[in-house]
Formats: structure tokens, sequence, C-alpha cells
């Protein structure tokens, strides 16, 4: 069905530990990705009860090789020495179109080594919340895991109250996390340490491998791995994404957004939006996220320090320096986001300072991010007064972003220009998956109808399709479906 290879499971025991699934009472497929299955080379598609055989861990795939992947992390600032897939299996490496090594993974299905008190299993809502917004971030084409396949077990999972279960089947660069250093340095295991880090190099960052020496390789890794940080936090603020629980086990060292718990699209603009109910202290909240990443990847230095040798303090500096420049290649990052999102020539460095300007009129009129930007790309393609008027009915303080509009007009905006108003269109989506539309497929998929889930689905894959349905649910919410809160 799919050829898979193990490469992971050479490296050294400590980092994973061999483990089936558990069977589930009555599988049933809810959803196949018959594109990305083809980028993996699947090639005739099994019918949906095999698919569903397979993706809910009734069997393993032929060819797989079953295990947990241990990894520690901070959660919330605590150090945790060991986490791990506590109901999650690794099965093994497909080879991609380009020759890219990507993990498949089951999520839900059943207990491992790693489960501590859990019961192994996924409920079916948030197994339905990862495949919908991974796959709308990745056709926003901001780097993320992507989903392969959801099941339902037709098993309840025993929560407050019970709920339907599902297994969701990840596909991903690979499952490295800051917190799978973490894991083996916290054991002191230098060794295994050293065979993750080369791993990860090889796999992730090849061009690393020509530094002389082992300090350069893991110093020059290192910066490779903050400027991918860099440049997917500054995706994810440019769409308003919130990921809610930025913990160092679900930072990935690939650089793709990981794990979808409790995050969400943020509605109307503020830059201390927390949706995510476990995230009482908002250390988590929109604007943090940039330095809560440079502060995961300060964990990662952390690590990589404990491989180098020579002079400890001339490291230390070395590595802190690298840390720092997070900041600069953010900045350079957001500067083209904001500019694709304004409209203005990617050099145009009007672009910050009028992005600042328009948060803070956002932030006051209470404006809905994803609705203004939208505005602003038809107000573009179409200059005119109705478009002005468009804009304006989107903010209770109506004054403020006139001034901003105006002052955004003195720049040279995308106008006439197609290549640039198609990058204007592609920095700012209609459709992102709207908090209350998600709650809203979830709860009736509970019901056992997932028609509005197929509905969403269809529709955030295609984000910059202006579409009567993406219209309808990409509306935001009225003010009596607000979702203020998000659970994992
Ligand atoms: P997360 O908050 O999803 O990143 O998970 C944090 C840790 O808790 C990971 O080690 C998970 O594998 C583990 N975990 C979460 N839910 C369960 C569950 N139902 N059963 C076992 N382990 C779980
Ligand atoms: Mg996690
Ligand atoms: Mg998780």
């Amino acid at each position: 069905m799919l050829t898979l290879q193990h490469r992971y499971a050479e490296l050294p025991a400590l980092l994973w530990t061999a483990c089936e699934p558990t069977p589930v009472a009555a599988p049933r497929l809810i959803v196949f990705n018959t594109a990305l299955a083809k980028t993996l080379g699947m090639g005739e598609q099994p019918d949906d009860a095999t698919l569903a055989h397979y993706f809910s861990g009734n069997e393993c795939l032929p060819g797989a090789q079953p295990m947990a992947l241990a990894y520690a992390g901070h959660q919330f600032g605590n150090f945790v020495p060991q986490l791990g897939d506590g109901r999650a299996l690794w099965l093994g490496e497909a080879l991609d179109a380009n020759g890219q090594r990507r993990d498949l993974q089951l999520k839900g299905s059943g207990r491992t080594p790693y489960s501590r008190g859990g019961d192994g299993r996924s409920p079916l809502g948030p197994v339905l919340r990862e495949y919908l917004l991974s796959e709308a971030m990745a056709a926003m084409d901001i780097p993320t895991t992507r989903a392969l396949a959801a099941v339902a077990t037709g098993e309840r999972v025993m929560r407050q109250p019970p709920e339907p279960g599902a297994v969701l089947t990840r596909v991903a660069k690979s499952h490295i996390r800051v917190g799978t250093f973490q894991f083996a340095a916290a054991r002191g295991d230098v060794d295994a340490l050293k065979a993750l880090a080369e791993h990860a190099i090889e796999r992730h960052y090849p061009e690393c491998q020509a530094e002389h020496g082992a300090n350069a390789r893991y110093l020059a890794f290192f910066e490779a791995v903050v400027r991918r940080q860099a440049y997917l936090v500054a995706r994810w603020m440019g769409v308003g994404f919130i990921h809610g629980v930025m913990n160092t086990d679900n930072a990935s060292v690939a650089g793709e957004t990981i794990d979808y718990g409790p995050c969400a699209f943020m509605e109307a603009f503020d830059p201390h939006k927390v949706y995510s109910s476990i995230d009482q202290g908002g250390r988590y909240a929109f604007a943090n996220q940039p330095g809560i990443a440079q502060w995961n990847l300060a964990r990662l230095a952390e690590c990589l320090l404990m491989l180098m040798d020579g002079d400890e303090q001339a490291q230390v500096d070395e590595a802190t320096a690298v840390l720092r420049r997070f900041d600069d290649f953010f900045a350079v990052e957001r500067a083209a986001v904001n500019a694709d999102k304004l409209g203005l020539a990617s050099d145009n460095e009007a672009a910050t300072p009028l992005m600042e300007a328009l948060e803070d009129a956002m932030h006051k009129g209470q404006m809905d991010m994803t609705a203004i930007f939208d505005a602003l790309y038809r107000h573009i393609a179409k200059p005119g007064e109705a478009g002005r008027k468009a804009l304006l009915a989107l903010t209770l303080a109506p004054d403020a972003l006139a001034g901003w509009i105006e002052q955004w007009q003195c720049e040279e905006v995308a106008s006439r220009d197609a290549e640039r108003l198609a990058a204007m269109r592609r920095a700012n989506p209609v459709i992102i998956p709207r908090n209350h539309r998600v709650q809203e497929a979830i709860r009736a998929a509970e019901d056992g109808d997932f028609t509005p889930f197929y509905a969403l689905l269809s529709v955030v894959i295609a984000p910059f399709d202006d579409t009567p349905e993406a219209r309808r649910l990409g509306a935001p919410a009225a003010s009596d479906e607000n979702v203020l809160r998000t659970f994992c």
C-alpha cells in the first residue's frame, strides 16, 4: 500500500520503544486524504473498509514497525523528563514525491509504555479539529504536519461525559521535537544525543554536513532550526493562528506546526488573545509566540552545548549569539508577510510600521482579522467607494481605520500589478477554519452527522477560492456563536 522505511529505529533504543496498536471495536473510515497519499507513493487506493482497518491500527500497515517515541519537555515552563508518545505510534517513513522522508503516525491508537495514567485514546473532536486545521494550514502554504486519515473507532472514550473515539493518521517531516533532544540530554546520554543530532541534520538540514568540525556543524544546525522556527511563527502571526500549547515537546525541529491541541485562529484582533482552556496564565497568548519560540530554542541550544567540546564559555557565547538572531530572522519574515498582506512590494519598509498601526486600529475597533485583510484585498482588486465602505463596516472605530486607509494608500499598493495582487490574495485567505464552525462540525459528527465536517473541510482546503460556500462558512461568528475556549 505504502512502502515504509525505518531509519529512526536505527537510533539508540533509548529514544523509542516498540509497541503494537490496540485494536478497536468497529473502525469506520471518516475521511482519507487521497491527494496526500499519492504524494507518498500510494498506488491504487484500497476500499474504505480496508483503509479503516489499517488506519485504525486494527492491523499494522504492511511494512510498519510500530513504536512509541520518547521525548521530554517543558510544559508551561516546567520540565518533565519523561513524556513520549502516550497515545500515538510511529509506523515508519514513506518517501514523498521529492524523495523526502515523511513519518506516518497513528494518534489515538491505544496505550504505550509512555501513557502514564492516560488511556492512549483520542476523542473524535480533537481528531477532526487536527484534520481541519492542519489541512487548512497546508493549503495556506504554512509548514505543518498533514492529516492522511481519520477513522471512527466505534468505541466510547471515557471522558466527562464519554465521547466517541477516533484515530488520526498524521504525516510529518519527522517527529523530532526540542523535547526529544531534552530526553537524551536529561539522561546524560551523550551518545544518543549525538546520534539524534546527526540524524536530524542528515534528514532536515543536510547542508550543515559541509561544516568542518562537530562544533560548527551543531551551531549551523541550531541556526537552521532557529531560522525555520522564525519563518513558521511569522506565518502563524500573519493568519492569526494561536498554537495554544507551545511546550518544547510540541516544537518540531523540522519547523512544522505540530500537535494541534487547543489551537485556534483568532477572530477579533487582540495581541493578548488566548483560547486554550489550559493556558491560564496566558503564556502562549498570540503576541507571546515569537518570544516563546525563542525560549524553546534556548532549550535546544542547552542540549546541543553538551555535544560541543573546547572552551565552554566560547560555545555558550556563540550559541547565544545565534539564538539572538532569532529576532532578526523573525523581523525579516514578518516584514515579508506584512508586505504581502498589505499588497506592498517586498522591499517596502513601510510594511511593518503600517502593519503595527493597523493592528492597533484592529484592536481598538475589535475588527475580525481575516475579514479585514480579505476586505483590503478586495478593495485593492476593485478600487472604489464600495470597497472603502465595506472596510469601514468591519470596525467599531471607523475613524481610526479611515485614517489608516489614507496612510496605506499613500504607499504604492498592488492595484494593477497582477503578480503582487496574486501574492496579496495568497497572504489573505477568504476562509480560515473558524472556531464556531469547527465546533459545529464536531458536535454534528458526535451525533453521527459528518455533513458539516465534509462541507467545512472542502472549503478550508481551498482557502483562497472566493465562492459563496466559502463566504458562508468563512463569515465571522455572530456574538452568540463566539467560541471563547478551546480544549485538547
Ligand atoms: P499533548 O498535550 O497532546 O502535547 O500531550 C502531552 C503528553 O501527554 C504526551 O506525552 C501525550 O502522549 C500524553 N497524552 C495526552 N493524552 C493522552 C492520553 N489520552 N493517553 C495517554 N497519553 C496521553
Ligand atoms: Mg504534544
Ligand atoms: Mg499532542
